[in-house]
């Protein structure tokens, strides 16, 4: 849009007067940035209106998809980009005698999502809406999203985040688009009078489900789509009015939190409540909308693609069908087909321990209808593919083993297409882990390397490195990602390996400032910075950082004269708050740290920062500032990673295991450009089939590890009686699970190697502008491409 400066600070300054009869002298940083808000809310409000109209005359087929978690972070900078305002709006504030970034402090970070799903959501969210296709977001508007992490003593304790509490500019309320979801009761089916069968129900339980629209904007555009986020509210009725405080508590919590499980599997009713309830709620108005529109079902999947992120929302399925058969009276087979063709689904994880399977007693009590057409389901599928295939393999894929629905078999059999998320993990669903599926259904299996919102981790979060690109290549990379590949025509070029050196410099100095003023640590900017931020998880291995970190301070104790290259070894993660394991390791990291910052016989050389409540904001100020990249996961366990892509591009050198996306990073930087180490995919599933892995031999061999290892439970490390034994026997007693002490040999010559070439600025300024130069190929702007045209079947349109 256009805007010029005075306009402005004119509308500004009459929005802030409006909204709270308040002067900029007078206003706090937070009054400043809801009036900021709802001035750019403004700005938008005519392109996301003429959207709303153009797309339901031309009936565009669009995408919606479906995520148990979603996790924008801040909004303001980012619309103010998006509409290409952003320096107008910068500058007129600055007239005011205003800063923009001190604003935008005052905005919660929108965390109703774990980690890298719902990240991921979050920049298709922003990649849909910049690449001009029709795709919208669908999902559960917590009252209360992650939770916040502090640390008290070193072990991890939880705050509620009440991210609503002083409101939020972004989202509408659309109380006309509210739907009904039913849950629990009897189900009959009974016959209309004309021959169909329809279901009666008795003793259901209705709840409102009310949809916040929230619009996703696309980059100078014009674009607005949505992000549909559903509350739940008791309705209006007589018996609503007189429920009980406790039974409109148990309501309320469906909408209430943020499940804090990342990649684990939590199997109880009132997960499954959410689920059911986003996944109604989003059909029912998907459906209603299409109804409007006056075209026959038949034309369903042409005008409506449904994407089912992870197994959350495979009741995606059913629900249809329950919609298809009950509501517009369809036969099964046509309602199936349309189904089928609707649905595609993600696949995020090989994880046992992360594949939902609900008893089906309890699918039966919560949603009778429901679970019978599931079981309809699954009965036609053992009788279709019985007499083709066999009974052994029908087995072996079936919806309902055990007593149990096996959501991803569901969310396979109820859609055409199933993708995994980088290009390893895509073959082993295809040759492992979903093999039996892919004997099926060859042709539903395809890969969709994740992406991230590159103009967010670059524009917004990395200004420095963003000029420096505009001063090299022209400012064309800002919206054409693509011509970030200019820059490697600079390879050689030390005025500009410089330049860059000092971004990174500038990005460093302020995150060691946000150190000493959280933290009251000291830490040298000259440092090389390795950086480590995603969840804590047993099979990232942040275990095998701390070892490392511990192999290092023990040599520098023992050999007092030594140098080395400083280093601060920087982490930021959240544990599930009933991970016990995890959270041992957050403690065991913490006590490293205050042992090795407090201890004045090493001259400062290594410094360990574990940084509070990592989250999107947090994750934009640490990765400007990366040099190192720690992407060490157990081969085969990380589906793609994504702050892999996002360090890349920041000119941070990768320290990778071969897993997920790391590969295809590999591939685009050149292996002299990246340090690979450790196990691969195929040494990995060696140990498996021989089941020969032997961690004590290990140990026993290697005295380096016995010396890291023993400090865990000799004394060295204070304060960790407790869990340094725990962490020791897990490795020994328990023979390592995630192989850490085969890997961790390689991981030192690698970490060595890493200090070695950045001794040589040279090779360190070449290494990582070439990583930002390939980091295009990972921009979601591609992912999303790729899933609309072989997946959705959407057009880019406006
Ligand atoms: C990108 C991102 C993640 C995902 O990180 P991985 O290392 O890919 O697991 C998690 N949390 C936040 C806040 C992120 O920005």
């Amino acid at each position: 849009m256009k805007l010029t400066k005075e306009q402005f600070t004119e509308d500004f300054l009459r929005q802030l007067q409006q909204r709270f009869a308040l002067s900029v002298e007078d206003s706090s940083n937070y009054e400043l940035y809801m009036s900021l808000g709802a001035l750019t809310r403004a700005y938008y409000s005519a392109e996301w209106k003429s959207n709303t109209e153009v797309l339901k005359k031309d009936k565009n087929k669009q995408a919606y998809y479906f995520s148990i978690e979603f996790l924008p972070g801040k909004m303001l900078k980012s619309n103010l980009l998006s509409l290409g305002i952003l320096e107008t709006v910068k500058s007129g504030l600055k007239d005011l005698s205003l800063n923009l970034d001190e604003i935008a402090k005052a905005e919660p970070d929108m965390a109703l999502g774990n980690g890298g799903l719902g990240r991921l959501a979050s920049c298709f969210m922003d990649a849909l809406a910049s690449s001009n296709f029709p795709g919208n977001g669908n999902g559960i508007r917590y009252n209360y999203g992650l939770f916040k992490q502090k640390f008290v003593d070193g072990y991890q304790v939880e705050l509620p985040d009440s991210w609503l509490k002083g409101g939020n500019v972004w989202e509408v309320r659309k109380e006309n688009k509210a739907v009904n979801v039913g849950f629990s009761g009897q189900v009959y089916m009974v016959d209309d009078g004309l021959g169909n069968l329809k279901p009666h129900y008795e003793n259901q339980q209705i709840l409102r489900a009310i949809p916040y629209d929230t619009p996703m904007l696309g980059f100078e555009n014009d674009v607005t789509n949505v992000m549909r986020l559903w509350t739940v509210e008791i309705p209006v009725t007589e018996e609503g009015n007189y429920l009980t405080v406790e039974k409109r508590r148990a309501v309320e919590d469906i909408t209430a939190v943020l499940y804090p499980d990342d990649s684990n599997y939590e199997g109880r009713l009132l997960r499954l409540k959410q689920e059911y309830f986003f996944v109604s709620a989003g059909l029912q108005s998907i459906h209603n909308y299409f109804l409007s529109l006056g075209l026959p079902l038949s034309q369903f999947p042409n005008h409506v693609a449904i994407h089912i992120n992870d197994t959350h929302p495979a009741l995606c399925v059913p629900e249809l069908m329950r919609l298809l058969l009950d509501v517009d009276g369809l036969s099964w087979e046509k309602a199936w087909d349309i189904t089928v063709k609707t649905m595609s689904y993600t696949n995020h994880t090989i994880m046992q321990e992360a594949l939902e399977k609900w008893p089906t007693q309890m699918v039966y009590d919560l949603l009778p209808r429901l679970c019978q057409i599931i079981q309809e389901i699954d009965r036609r599928f053992v009788a279709e593919k019985t007499p083709q295939v066999g009974p052994s393999l029908v087995h072996r894929t079936r919806i309902l083993q055990n007593d149990h629905v096996h959501m991803a078999n569901l969310a396979i059999i109820g859609s055409h297409s199933t993708n995994g998320v980088a290009k390893l993990h895509s073959d082993l669903l295809k040759n492992v882990v979903l093999h039996d599926f892919y004997l099926l259904y060859p042709e539903r299996f395809n890969n969709k390397t994740n992406g991230i919102a590159i103009r967010r981790w670059s524009q917004l979060a990395n200004e420095q490195m963003s000029q420096v690109l505009d001063e090299t290549i022209g400012r064309s990379w800002r919206k054409n990602i693509d011509d970030l590949v200019l820059l490697k025509a600079y390879q050689d070029d030390p005025a500009v390996w410089e330049k860059l050196a000092t971004a990174k410099r500038a990005n460093k100095e302020r995150l060691s400032q946000f150190i000493m003023e959280t933290k009251g640590i000291e830490v040298s900017p000259a440092a090389i910075f390795d950086v480590q931020i995603k969840r804590l998880h047993a099979y990232k291995r942040q275990l095998m950082n701390l070892l490392h970190i511990l192999k290092l301070y023990i040599d520098l104790k023992e050999n007092p004269a030594k140098k080395m290259i400083p280093r601060v070894f920087i982490f930021g993660a959240k544990a599930a708050p009933s991970y016990d394991y995890a959270k041992t390791i957050i403690k065991c990291i913490n006590e490293v740290a205050d042992l090795i910052n407090g201890d004045k016989s090493i001259s400062g050389q290594i410094k360990v920062v574990f940084l509070e409540n990592y989250n999107v904001s947090l994750a934009e100020l640490i990765i400007p500032a990366a040099d190192v990249s720690e992407q060490i996961s157990l081969a085969t366990k990380e589906a793609s990673g994504t702050s892999n892509m996002k360090l890349m591009l920041n000119g941070a050198i990768t320290v990778a295991t071969l897993d997920g996306a790391n590969v295809e990073i590999r591939d685009a930087v050149g292996s002299e450009n990246i340090f690979i180490f450790g196990l691969d995919e195929q040494e990995v599933y060696g140990y498996y089939k021989r089941r020969d892995y032997n961690a004590k031999k290990i140990y026993d061999e290697d005295p380096i590890i016995q010396k890291v290892l023993n400090s865990f439970i000799d004394g060295t490390i204070p304060n960790i009686q407790r869990e340094g034994r725990e962490i020791y026997e897990s490795l020994l007693t328990y023979n390592d699970e995630y192989f850490v002490l085969r890997d961790f040999a390689a991981y030192c010559s690698a970490q060595e190697k890493i200090s070695q070439h950045y001794a040589d600025r040279d090779v360190w300024q070449k290494m990582s502008l070439l990583n930002i130069a390939n980091a295009s190929q990972f921009s979601a702007d591609k992912t999303v491409t790729r899933y609309a045209e072989d997946i959705w079947q959407i057009d880019p349109i406006f």
